[in-house]
Order: C-alpha cells, then sequence, then structure tokens
C-alpha cells in the first residue's frame, strides 16, 4: 500500500512560484448518478466510462466547482450535492507548471519517473500568456496568506523575490529576518543587516506593488509594508522613488499609470530573465490578450492598454505642439506585450483509479 507521502511528488527542482496545485475531489457516487441516469448508461458500460474519466483543466483548476466536483479542506469531506462519505470521493490532484528556461528540464526528468500503466498521470499542454501567469500567481499568492497576520508582508515579498530570482536561496535570506526595507545605499540586489533585509528601490518598489495588488481586493486601498495606501498614495511613491521614470511611464493620469506599472509587471514572464534584455517588452501591436480580466486586479479598462501600445507608434511632431514646454526625449516608452507561455498541467489520477476500482467492485 502506497502511503500518501510516497505519492507526492518531488517539486523541490522547480522555482518556487512556478508550479500551483490544485486539488478537486469528485464524487463517485454523482459521476456514477450521472453517467447511468442522465446518460443512460448501463452500470457496467458507465463503470468503463468512468475509469477513463479525465476531467477537463477548467473542472480541475477552477474556484467554482460543480457536480460531481467539489473542493473541501476538511479531513473527512462529504459530497456537497448528494452526501456521500469519504470512500466515495477520489482525489485528482494537479499540477500547473509554467513552460520557460528555468523549468523545462525539471519538467521533463519530473515527467520521465511518472508511471506510464494505466493513465496514471495525464500531461495537457495549454498557451498563456504572461500576463494570465501572472494575475493566476497574483491569485494564489492572495489565496494563501493570511492578511489579518502581519508577517504576510515579508511572506509576499519572499513569494515575490523567489519568483523574480529564482537562483537564489530566499528561504535562507529570509531565515529570522523581521522587516523588509527600502536601501538608501544599494542600486541593485539586497542585502542582509541583522533582522532586517535591505532592497534596492526598484525590488521595493515592486514589492510594494505585490502587496498592494494581493490586499486591495480585500481592504480600501491596499496594505504593503509603507501601511495602508490607497492608489493616489501607492503611485505617488512610485513616483517619487524613481519607479516610474525607471520603468519608462511618463503618464500622469492615474488609472493609466496604474494600467501601465501592472502591465510591466506582468508582461514579463522570466523576471530573473528579463533584466538584461528588454526582449519582453518589445514586439509586434498585438493586444496583450486573455485572462488579463481576471483576478484581483482587474482595472476595468483594456482601451487604455490598446492606447498605450498604439502610442508607441510614436508620433513625435505632434505630441510636442501641445504641452507648451518642450518635454525631453523620454525613456523610450515600451511597448508592452504579454509573452506567450506554454501551461503544463500535470494530473494525478492514481487516487481516482484507486477509488473507482474499490468502489465499482461490483461492476469490474
Ligand atoms: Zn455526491
Amino acid at each position: 500500500m502506497a502511503t500518501t507521502k510516497k505519492r507526492e511528488l518531488d517539486l523541490t527542482a522547480f522555482p518556487s512560484g512556478t508550479v500551483t496545485e490544485y486539488t478537486t475531489l469528485v464524487c463517485l457516487a454523482c459521476i456514477f448518478d450521472i453517467f447511468t441516469k442522465q446518460l443512460q448508461m448501463a452500470p457496467r458500460t458507465a463503470f468503463s466510462e468512468v475509469k477513463r474519466h479525465t476531467p477537463t483543466v477548467e473542472e480541475l483548476t477552477s474556484r467554482a466547482t460543480m457536480r460531481p466536483y467539489f473542493d473541501s479542506d476538511e479531513k473527512n469531506p462529504h459530497c456537497p450535492y448528494c452526501g456521500s462519505a469519504k470512500r466515495w470521493l477520489a482525489r485528482f490532484d494537479t499540477y500547473c507548471i509554467e513552460g520557460g528556461k528555468t523549468t523545462d528540464a525539471a519538467r521533463r526528468t519530473l515527467i520521465r519517473k511518472l508511471p506510464t500503466a494505466g493513465d496514471q498521470f495525464v500531461v495537457v499542454e495549454k498557451k498563456s500568456d504572461s500576463r494570465a501567469v501572472f494575475f493566476e500567481w497574483l491569485d494564489t499568492l492572495g489565496m494563501n496568506v493570511e492578511l489579518q497576520d502581519e508577517t504576510w508582508l515579508i511572506e509576499t515579498t519572499r513569494r515575490y523575490l523567489e519568483r523574480r530570482e529564482p537562483k537564489t536561496n530566499w528561504a535562507e535570506m529570509f531565515e529570522g529576518a523581521r522587516a523588509v526595507r527600502r536601501s538608501s545605499r544599494l542600486t541593485e540586489g539586497w542585502e542582509r543587516d541583522g533582522a532586517r533585509l535591505f532592497l534596492a528601490p526598484q525590488l521595493y518598489s515592486e514589492a510594494i506593488l505585490i502587496q498592494y495588488l494581493v490586499s486591495r481586493s480585500h481592504a480600501h486601498g491596499g496594505l504593503t509594508l509603507e501601511g495602508r495606501l490607497t492608489l493616489m498614495d501607492l503611485l505617488r511613491r512610485l513616483r517619487y522613488s524613481g519607479y516610474l521614470d525607471r520603468i519608462g511611464i511618463t503618464e500622469t493620469d492615474p488609472g493609466e499609470v496604474f494600467e501601465r506599472v501592472v502591465d510591466h509587471l506582468a508582461a514579463t514572464h522570466e523576471w530573473a530573465n528579463a533584466g538584461s534584455a528588454s526582449s519582453a517588452v518589445k514586439g509586434k501591436g498585438v493586444s496583450t490578450g486573455s485572462g488579463s480580466d481576471r483576478g484581483p486586479v482587474s482595472t476595468g479598462s483594456g482601451s487604455d492598454r490598446v492606447k498605450s501600445s498604439s502610442k508607441s507608434k510614436k508620433k513625435p511632431t505632434k505630441t510636442t505642439s501641445k504641452s507648451g514646454k518642450t518635454s525631453p526625449v523620454q525613456p523610450q516608452p515600451d511597448e508592452i506585450v504579454s509573452e506567450p507561455v506554454k501551461l503544463y498541467y500535470l494530473i494525478d489520477r492514481r487516487d481516482f483509479l484507486d477509488k473507482v476500482k474499490s468502489v465499482y467492485a461490483a461492476y469490474a
């Protein structure tokens, strides 16, 4: 008998934040009911159909579930639809792995080691983009931190840094850290001083931004290392810290600035590889694509984005005429475009197959 321990996949080779785990329960009583009553299958046929069944990625990862699927954190869950007890319930574990330079080798190794018999594991590939991936990451982060507890600010900073700089041992860097501060000395990177971790201004600004994005759906304004900030407070800080200049944002309308800042954060898939090359923000005038409205950040204005990308086909003669003072040549208003990202959903069907076998023993 395999213990649950043994069943856990070893994901330690993946940088933090590149694998998202989802667990969904399926009620075998309900599913059998659906197959025999709604689809009018004979029990034996239903059994072999159920055995072959793999839910769709949406069914496995959605936060709103439908019969026969449901989520539960209880130790002894019951089916919310028919009340069936634990032995009727099977679990699907789904691991969504972001494709990319930092994960490709680890993913291939992991998949190569998995048992191949009987479809115990299924891999589904889906195309996505850096923006959707970013919001999903943000959403997951928001669900996994306890906003009541002050340590979430440090925790969020750590998760962000782990994602941005996966090669650093952040567990060690944060060991015993009780505060995160903006460094007035560093221009890049970070340093520990006693119980405090100092971040270069840009990293610090982004950490604040992430905190704002995670918490702002829960409270007026957002909670950050700088206290509770409204959108205006946040933008003021980003401006004074030089962050907006640094990433080339010259707009003044708050909504537009915020949109651009979020675009900037979301447009780069592998932050770690993004610093050097600006390849992530160049490209053709493709719209930033789908999925962008999900997550806690919906700024609700797809039009701004379109505007900002058309702007970068700049017509310098026109812009100078309006603002009486001649503005200096701006530091290349980036055209921000989401990068395509491939997602690999690794679906663990082992528990499901076991339960199907034991529950439907009579039909096997
Ligand atoms: Zn049920």
